[in-house]
């Protein structure tokens, strides 16, 4: 015989305890669970794939540990290269190439930032999140988790893959480190008047579009990738 309970008006009934009432329930612990997966906010945190710094070093590409400053991040910022690059040689050694001029023609531990991103899009992986990065500008780079697009983006096009490998990223890593909105920025705005870095990627910074699309990514929405032409600062006065 099916239990029977006591409903709100008094009478009584078996539906509460029904194997529909049952899976109904199960239904919604389901939802409930997810809903804390995405985090109690909502936010769809984008899975984003990176190629292990052990995955592209050769064997003697190690940190130089003496050279590295540990820092606590709290801040995003986005760089280009700088350097012309027409896709000819290939990402993991572009990565190593990099390290060799890192550590002997400049006086730095490591690639001096954190995330690089290539040309069609891979995201690879740098120095350790917890040791600061390097420049060739003068802004203290202690607090700044520096993201590296390739190519030089005051004269070649920003490619839609790397648009879009850079949004998910800057996404996970402001969930991850608990970074706010205001604290994402061009380099160019760390070290004023010093550098055009990162070349046309400063004007989707300005004109709210970085933002704009990692909300949208936060929501689990589309967002249309949007060209736009870079245009040379003036000198400063
Ligand atoms: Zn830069």
């Amino acid at each position: 015989m099916m239990p029977r309970s006591l409903t709100e008006n008094g009478r009584t009934s078996n539906s509460t305890h029904s194997p529909r009432a049952f899976a109904g329930l199960a239904l919604i612990a389901i939802v409930l669970a997810c809903g804390m997966l995405v985090g109690c906010s909502g936010t769809h945190v984008p899975d984003v794939q990176i190629v292990a710094r052990a995955d592209w070093a050769g064997p003697d590409d190690n940190p130089v540990m003496e050279r590295l400053v540990e820092h606590e991040p709290d801040r995003l910022t986005v760089h280009h290269a700088g350097v012309m690059d027409d896709g000819s040689v290939a990402g993991d050694e572009k990565m190593r190439r990099l390290y060799k001029f890192s550590v002997k023609q400049r006086p730095w531990g490591d690639i001096p930032y954190h995330y690089v991103i290539d040309r069609v899009g891979c995201i690879r992986e740098g120095r350790e999140l917890k040791y600061a990065p390097d420049t060739n500008t003068t802004y203290d780079t202690r607090g700044h988790i520096c993201i590296c697009v390739n190519g030089d983006l005051t004269k070649q096009p920003l490619m839609e893959s790397q648009y879009r490998s850079l949004v998910d990223l800057l996404v996970k890593l402001a969930a991850d480190l608990d970074i706010p909105n205001d604290r994402i920025v061009g380099h160019q705005d760390a070290a004023p008047g010093e550098t055009t870095c990162p070349g046309v990627l400063e004007n989707y910074i300005k004109n709210g579009w970085l933002i704009e699309d990692m909300e949208s990514v936060r929501a689990g929405k589309p967002y249309e990738f949007r060209t736009t032409e870079y245009v040379k600062a003036k000198p400063a006065d």
